[in-house]
């Protein structure tokens, strides 16, 4: 690929600053436009989680651009579940079997600033905040702005435009406009999430296991907590939008206080603010986006939530995003004279990975709202830790897979699939012999 390409990117959130780096150091000409203001400015908008998960595949990201330390620096390890009982009893279960394996909690403010920064870098990266994308021209291609304070217009060209911009993309609309069966599909699930604050202590320190991400399951919704560098956790409810005990039925600050106090009665004395956060912090909603094809010709792509949004139960949305990055990277590099085919490559690799992982995530909310209180999903950890003592490089859980290799999403999914049907083959031929051996010592 010749280096005077130009790409024009549109958002700078957690992919939009990478991938500017990683075309920055392919010696492209990079023009990215974000519709707010600097994040470092002080006035972070978050409308999203304000800490996440950050894992393997993210951080082998990181690393190829050097500045995974740099991002780690500011990242409290969480090495386990720690899972809250109604009545205030805790119980912690490791990630893995090997220490070593744990996620990072990193406050998403701080990770935005470190992945524009290492951008603008490169001399031939240039980052305007305050100017929203309103439409894209597929075939220019171009992409029409709009300066968010001065309400002046304009249109920026270049070789090709990439839609990083989150799961409510303006590029993907416009190729959903533009294209003839583009397709799209959007769901929510019933449950919506709201963020609530625990404090530090009076100390200064966290006042529950920092190295921890706390989960309270109830069955149909849970709460979680992940820690903070500033000694403070972030809380995210997850509940039901609409019934009988909801979002929208839980209206006066009584019935706030009556809610915490049967659900997360451990929790209610470390949350002085839950009232005001409860009333004053949005309730935001979850959605799955599927859609194809993630580009046009060599002209346009789509890259992270612009592509495929998740629920956020695996904590592998941004690490997804972060996965994107790299693999378009090495298409580029693998067709360099064909930006059309590279785009095609890239979509072909990441398509089937991003559908698993979508059903994946949905599926991980009901194994952690419902079953990590359970004995049997205790035994079945358990049981996997010991399977891959046992069978080291053969033998590897699901979550294992997912958090702690690269291994790729659909392939993750396929294998575990397989090792289940065989562990619980061996289970139930195990039980058929212990039942005959039994039966026999009866008739006897
Ligand atoms: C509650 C919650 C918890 C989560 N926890 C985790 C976790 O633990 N681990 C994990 O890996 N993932 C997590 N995720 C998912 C993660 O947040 C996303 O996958 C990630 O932010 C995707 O990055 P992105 O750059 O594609 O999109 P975004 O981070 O959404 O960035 C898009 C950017 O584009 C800008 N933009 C949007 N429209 C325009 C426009 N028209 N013009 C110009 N700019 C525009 C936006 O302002 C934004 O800056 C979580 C998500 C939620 C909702």
């Amino acid at each position: 690929m010749p280096d005077k390409i130009k790409f024009v990117l549109i958002g700078s959130g957690l992919a939009g600053g990478l991938l500017a780096a990683y075309f920055g150091r392919r010696g492209c000409e990079v023009d990215l436009y974000e519709r707010r203001a600097d994040p470092r400015a002080g006035n972070f908008v978050g409308g999203r989680s304000i800490n996440l998960a950050l894992s393997t595949r993210g951080i082998h990201a990181l690393k190829q651009l050097g500045i995974a330390d740099e991002v780690l620096a500011h990242a409290i390890p969480m090495r386990g579940r720690m899972i809250h009982g109604k009545s205030g009893n805790l119980h912690f279960a490791p990630y893995d079997r090997d220490p070593k394996n744990y996620i990072n909690s990193i406050g998403r403010a701080a990770l935005n600033t470190t992945v524009i920064e290492a951008a603008q870098r490169y001399p031939n990266v240039r980052v305007r905040f305050n100017h929203l994308c309103t439409d894209v021209d597929l075939d220019a291609p171009s992409a029409h702005l709009r300066d968010t304070e001065t309400n002046q217009t304009s249109e920026a060209r270049g070789d090709a435009v990439i839609g990083v911009d989150g799961a409510f993309s303006a590029v993907r609309q416009s190729m959903q406009r533009q294209l003839d069966r583009f397709e799209y599909d959007e769901s929510y699930l019933a449950h919506g999430y709201k963020e609530l604050t625990i404090p530090p202590g009076a100390d200064g320190g966290w006042l529950m296991e920092k190295e921890a991400l706390h989960i309270w399951p109830r069955k149909s919704f849970m709460m979680i907590a992940l820690p903070n560098p500033d000694g403070s956790f972030t809380c995210t409810l997850f509940w039901e939008f609409a019934g009988p005990r909801s979002f929208e039925s839980t209206k006066t600050d009584d019935d706030i206080r009556r809610f915490f106090d049967e659900e997360f009665p451990d929790a209610v004395p470390l949350m002085p603010t839950l009232l005001t956060d409860f009333r004053d912090n949005p309730t935001g909603s979850l959605v799955t986006i599927r859609c194809a094809p993630w580009s046009y010709k060599d002209k346009v792509a789509l890259v992270g939530d612009a592509a495929h949004a998740v629920v956020p139960f695996y904590g592998q949305g941004m690490n997804a995003a972060f996965e994107d990055c790299v693999v378009l990277d090495e298409c580029l590099a693998e067709f360099p004279k064909n930006r059309e085919r590279a785009f095609a490559e890239y979509f072909f690799r990441r398509k089937e990975n991003a559908d698993a992982l979508a059903d994946l995530a949905i599926h991980n909310f009901i194994e952690m709202r419902d079953k990590t209180a359970s004995k049997t999903f205790r035994a079945k950890k358990k049981l996997d830790h010991l399977l891959e003592g046992l069978l080291p490089g053969v033998y590897l859980p699901l979550y294992t897979m997912v958090t702690f290799t690269r291994i790729p999403y659909a392939a993750a999914a396929r294998r575990a699939l397989v090792q289940d049907s065989i562990v619980y083959g061996i289970l139930a031929v195990g039980a058929l012999i212990i039942s005959w051996v039994i039966v026999r010592a009866v008739i006897r």
